[in-house]
């Protein structure tokens, strides 16, 4: 009897523990990843393991916020702030390995990644500008994407009339394309890159629509295309490697796959609404090749951390408890539907 006693103490102690870590928990390490047939039922495991999860995070944020509103508050940017570090980490590792698997010099890269990151902040502050090129938007883009793309960009500071907004064309909607955040090189001296999204303009709902537009609006606030791009002409012309050899390249994949994370766990990060359009789309769709059931748990870990910081926030204004459970109703409302 007493070993079932200690038993159980030890398993609600670690599942206490397991419920408040900013690491993956346990009950991840069962879920078969990467299984198309299996995702929906997957990712419904996920979502019961993490409302679970929700009440032990819940009632560990009240007592904190029992004492301080603000430490409560201090405590989730902290915790939201080790997956943006994790994801950030993602990126830096894949290049280090394509760095490794080359064997490219350490000085001669780094100079060259490091010209790419003052050119890429360089852009972000040019598209923040009162335009010299005003881009026209493509007609065929629905209103909705349109408006929804303007907000998010402005959100971020952007200057909607610096980036021109295309709708995907017909064979690139067959191809199963979603959006793409795009770089030319443009002819006129004050703007020398032009920057596009293309967006597809069948939406099955506004979750789906939001959940994509800011996929690619991260894209472009992350300039990974950038990235790429440097990637692929250094090695083409330091190793004489072809974009097509390059693609089979396990830490080049790597590297396209840290940027499609960010796409979406950035966007997330930044706004508990993409936040939770995001959970509500990835609940039932992978996507094929780079985000499977781990980046769904991710999603829903930031969408709950939003949703407990958003109970707070309005303690913190009401002053009590008890004039925020209504909030606190629709919240829990929305975190499990
Ligand atoms: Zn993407």
């Amino acid at each position: 009897m007493k070993s079932i006693t200690f038993l159980a103490i030890f398993m609600a102690i670690s599942s206490y523990y397991t419920a408040l870590s900013t690491t993956i928990p346990w009950y991840m390490k069962d879920v078969p990843h990467m299984n198309h047939k299996w995702y929906k039922a997957n990712c419904t495991t996920i979502r019961y393991r993490q409302y679970a999860r929700t009440f032990i995070k819940q009632a560990y944020y009240l007592t904190v916020t029992q004492k301080s509103t603000d430490i409560a508050l201090e405590k989730i940017d902290a915790e939201l702030e080790v997956i943006s570090d994790k994801f950030v980490n993602k990126q830096n590792r894949a290049i280090q390995k394509i760095k490794e698997k080359y064997d490219l010099d350490d000085d001669h890269f780094g100079k060259h990644l490091e010209a790419i990151n003052m050119i890429n902040k360089l852009n972000i502050f040019m598209l923040k500008q009162d335009t010299v090129d005003p881009r026209r938007h493509d007609e065929n883009l629905p209103q909705a994407v349109k408006e929804i793309t303007c907000t998010l960009l402005k959100k971020n500071g952007i200057n909607p009339l610096n980036v021109k907004l295309l709708a995907l064309d017909e064979k690139e909607i067959d191809l199963g394309l979603q959006g793409q955040a795009i770089l030319a090189m443009n002819t006129t001296k004050e703007n020398p890159f032009s920057h596009t999204i293309k967006l597809t303009r069948n939406y099955v709902n506004e979750y789906h629509a939001l959940s994509n537009c800011a996929h690619e609006v991260e894209h472009l606030l992350q300039q990974h295309m950038m990235t790429d791009l440097f990637v692929t002409e250094y090695l083409q012309k330091h190793r004489n490697i072809s974009s097509e050899n390059l693609e089979t390249c396990t830490a080049y994949k790597k590297l396209k796959k840290s940027q499609e994370q960010q796409a979406e766990i950035f966007a997330a990060l930044r706004d508990p609404d993409v936040a939770y359009a995001m959970t509500k789309e990835r609940r039932d769709y992978e996507y094929p090749g780079y985000l499977y059931e781990k980046h769904y748990y991710y999603l829903t870990t930031i969408h709950m951390l939003w949703t407990l910081r958003s109970y707070i926030a309005s303690v913190q204004t009401h002053g009590t408890f008890k004039a925020t459970k209504e909030h606190l109703n629709t919240l829990m409302e929305r975190l499990i539907s």
